[in-house]
Formats: structure tokens, C-alpha cells, sequence
């Protein structure tokens, strides 16, 4: 028999896997953003990484997509660029939003949720305080003073407990950022299938190791080579995904220091040296990972 190759644009080939996603027991996350606040290319820095035309060196603000066998969709944080990451990621629904804190290269994208709320309310996760400073920030969406335009329609419920979300459970992970107690969010698929989600974190408390440990992707934000008071750098962010034994370890929430394909090299060294043998990488903006 005879085979005829037909051609699918790319467009195309990528909603078709996407549909057939469906039919088999994976949950898919997609790194919808990679970058530090203030975004890469920074707003008028010629630097080289900020100059680069390699896709992978152009970072949007930290975000991830949760895609589960069942059909469920979720995000961890809404930044500034939201919109544009859910249309490049062909979001149409969240069942749930999960925030790791309210700094705002994490929330400021949360007005964007409209579209997706049209039929029934988003419930928004996080801590107390994360959902305290949402109510003031976002002060016209829970009282009844701004006239006419629209406004998104959200439940806040404070996170203490894993939250079931069909076949994903999705866990609040305490971790501290400098002096700010936020959370990172651990998710997991039946059967057993985990992924942990740490960013702008710069102390992993014991109780939470061992909430997490042994996942199979960890998403660990890792600033730059530099030292910062309340983010980890790239080495301790990656010794800190070995502490937990993740076997599959990738840096988010990266600043303009470092190209991509330096910090692959970087990783590469520091893979051997520990003799690693699951993928140590950075992310990029719109990667793919499969559970
Ligand atoms: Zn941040
Ligand atoms: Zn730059
Ligand atoms: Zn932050």
C-alpha cells in the first residue's frame, strides 16, 4: 500500500496533537511565560540578550498552563502579558487560576480573565495575603463602585488544602521570597504523576520538602549566576530541585544576564558534575513538557 504524505501546517499539526491529547492519559504543561518582572526584552536596553533575535532569549512574564487528560485547563498566575500568552497557548477555559503571590508581574494580566468567565466565575487561589492585596488592587472588581466597562468575574478562595480539580490535584507549597511568605503549587495527575511549581523563590522551608519531593518536572525559578536577596540564583535554584530529587529540572522567571544558550551551557556543567541524567534546562516561552 501506497502512502500519501499530506503536508499540515504547523498551526495546524500543533491543535491537532493537541486534540489528541484528549484521548491519552497525559497532562501537558506549557511554559506560557519565562522572563523576570520587568519582562525581555527590557523597555529600552540594547543589551545582547535583550538584542537577540533567538525567540528563546525573549521572555514574557513567568505564567504556566496546566492541560489535564481530562480536560481541565488551569493557569499559575496571570502577569502582564496574560492575554497574549493564552492566545498563543489557544486557552478557551480555566477552571481554575492558581496564584503564587501578588507582586505584579504575577496578577496585573488577572483583568484579562473576561472573556474566559462569561458563563460561570473563575475560582482564584492563593494565600491570604496574595487575595488581601488583590481586593485592593483590584478594588472595582469586588465592590460595586465602578459605573458601566467590564469586569472579571472571579472567586478568591484562599488555599490551604490540595484542591481537586477533576483528575488534577493541585497543592499549596509555602515557600518564602526574601521576607514574603508565597506559595509555589504542587500538580499532580492520577496515578501519581507530580509537578512542582516554584518561582521568585529564595528558602524552601523542611515542611514543604516534603510536601514535594521526588516530582517528576520541577519549574524552580533561577534569576541569573548572581546572588539576589529574594530569588534564587541558578545554582541554588537547581541545588534545590536536587535537595527534592526532581528528575526532570527547568529554570524559570530568568532576568537579561544570561542567553538561553548560556544558560543551557551553565546547566550542562552543572548536570555533569552531579551526574544527572533527566534534563536540566532552562525554560522557554511556549515549551512543551508531557507528563
Ligand atoms: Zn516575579
Ligand atoms: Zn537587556
Ligand atoms: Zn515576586
Amino acid at each position: 500500500m501506497r502512502y500519501i504524505g499530506i503536508k499540515i501546517p504547523a498551526a495546524c499539526s500543533r491543535l491537532y496533537n493537541r486534540g489528541a491529547l484528549l484521548h491519552t492519559r497525559y497532562m501537558r504543561l506549557t511554559i506560557l511565560g519565562s522572563g523576570t518582572s520587568h519582562g525581555i526584552p527590557v523597555i529600552g536596553c540594547r543589551c545582547r540578550v535583550c538584542c537577540s533575535p533567538d525567540p528563546r532569549n525573549q521572555r514574557m512574564r513567568s505564567s504556566l498552563y496546566i492541560e489535564g487528560w481530562a480536560g481541565e485547563r488551569a493557569v499559575i498566575d496571570t502577569g502582564p502579558e496574560f492575554r497574549l500568552q493564552a492566545i498563543r497557548a489557544g486557552i478557551t477555559k480555566l477552571d481554575g487560576v492558581f496564584l503564587t503571590h501578588a507582586h505584579a508581574d504575577h496578577v496585573h494580566g488577572l483583568d484579562d480573565l473576561r472573556p474566559l468567565c462569561f458563563e460561570n466565575p473563575i475560582p482564584v487561589y492563593g494565600n491570604p495575603h496574595t487575595l488581601e492585596e488583590l481586593g485592593e488592587r483590584f478594588s472595582y472588581v469586588f465592590k460595586d463602585t465602578q459605573k458601566g466597562g467590564g469586569k472579571p468575574r472571579i472567586t478568591p478562595i484562599a488555599a490551604s488544602q490540595p484542591i481537586p480539580i477533576g483528575s488534577i490535584t493541585v497543592t499549596p507549597i509555602p515557600v518564602k521570597h526574601g521576607i514574603l511568605d508565597i506559595l509555589g503549587w504542587k500538580i499532580s495527575e492520577q496515578p501519581g504523576v507530580t509537578a512542582v511549581y516554584l518561582t521568585d523563590t529564595s528558602n524552601i522551608p523542611d515542611a514543604s520538602l516534603q510536601l514535594i519531593h521526588r516530582p517528576e518536572v520541577a519549574v524552580i525559578g533561577g534569576l541569573r549566576v548572581r546572588p539576589h536577596e529574594t530569588h534564587f540564583s541558578f545554582l541554588e535554584a537547581l541545588e534545590a530541585a536536587v535537595r527534592i530529587r526532581a528528575q526532570r529540572i527547568y529554570l524559570t522567571h530568568i532576568c537579561h544576564d544570561h542567553s538561553h544558550q548560556e544558560i543551557e551551557e551553565f546547566c550542562r556543567r552543572f548536570q555533569e558534575e552531579q551526574g544527572i541524567t533527566g534534563p536540566v534546562q532552562p525554560a522557554y516561552d511556549g515549551l512543551e513538557l508531557i507528563l
